[in-house]
């Protein structure tokens, strides 16, 4: 099948890398350490990278007015301008990496999940620093051990990380590799965003520009098509494109295999991952080259599957 380019990842140093929590600790995440196998990463630690020491007092979001300060709880002491100076150069980093995996919830790693306290110490939830900061990107794939947990999240940031890592490595210099590039492409980018798959076939067969260009272009809406949701309907739609190749080389007992199986999947009763794998067999089986290039039925390591 593919080999895949490995995607470069920012990942909280305390998951599974090194014991930096606030008491020491580190968490062992089975999926986190199972994605270290395909990918590269740059573990950060915006507490330890500013200044803080291991073991050290709990640090909190303290919401004074309508502004988040990052202070030790106990002491009230503000490290806010050193953590947004931290965020900021990370963030300014991450047209090198394909994406990153922050540890859930914490003050500074969480995303959405971090808890504020006001002045009368009522608790809500917010983005930690590095959450908040790293968001802000446009179209960068983010997410921490928690979302990782959920099929569909995890789908979608293996799909974008990979296809980015995918991109990063392509050796394009001519439009036919664009071409090329843009070939395998097709399903999955039909599923993310019709849209956006659109817009990049014009830029693809776009005329004087030189590749280099071309290449920029591409980049910005490619990687907006998987910043969005694939729904389970527009996957159906894929399913029975793809389906389309074969159905009338399959025998009737295989066709009804086939057509009660993706039913299962529209109605939520069978994994995405289970129709694909059956499409890529009868990819297999019937010698479809075009369809065993298309990323769609293998967009990323089959280990990081469940
Ligand atoms: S959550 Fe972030 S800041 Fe806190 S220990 Fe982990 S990596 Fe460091």
């Amino acid at each position: 099948m593919s080999d895949f380019a490995r995607p470069k990842i920012l990942l909280s140093r305390c998951l599974g890398v090194s014991p930096v929590r606030f008491n020491g600790g580190i968490i062992n995440d089975e999926f986190v350490e199972r994605i270290k196998r395909f990918a590269d990463y740059t573990d950060i630690c915006a507490e330890v990278d500013i200044g803080l020491v291991v073991p050290r007092p709990r640090m909190i979001i303290r919401k004074t007015g309508s502004e988040f300060r990052f202070v030790e709880y106990e002491s009230g002491k503000d490290f806010t301008e050193s953590i947004i100076r931290y965020c900021n150069r990370i963030s300014g980093l991450s047209e090198e990496y394909d994406g990153a995996i922050l540890k859930a919830k914490p003050p500074s790693c969480g995303i959405d999940n971090a808890n504020f306290y006001n002045e009368r110490n009522n608790k809500g939830k917010t983005d930690g620093f590095l959450g908040r900061s790293l968001k802000a990107l446009p179209n960068f794939p983010l997410s921490d051990e928690g979302r990782l947990r959920d099929e569909g999240l995890r789908y979608r940031f293996l799909v974008s990380v990979f296809s980015l890592a995918d991109l990063r490595f392509s050796r394009i210099k001519s439009s036919g590799d664009l071409v090329d590039f843009h070939t395998r492409y097709k399903y999955l980018l039909m599923t993310f965003s019709p849209k956006n798959l659109k817009i990049l076939g014009n830029i693809v067969a776009g005329g004087d520009i030189p590749v280099r260009e071309k290449v920029l272009q591409y980049k910005v809406y490619f990687s907006e098509a998987f910043s969005k949701t694939a729904s389970v309907k527009r996957h159906y739609n894929t399913i029975l494109h793809i389906f389309g190749y074969f159905s009338k080389r399959l025998r009737p007992s295989e066709r009804t295999n086939f057509i009660r199986l993706t039913e299962n999947y529209l109605k939520g009763k069978k994994p995405l991952s289970v129709v694909v794998e059956l499409l890529r067999g009868y990819a297999l089986r019937f010698e479809n080259d075009y369809l065993l290039r298309q990323r769609y039925l293998n967009p990323y390591p089959e280990e990081l599957d469940n």
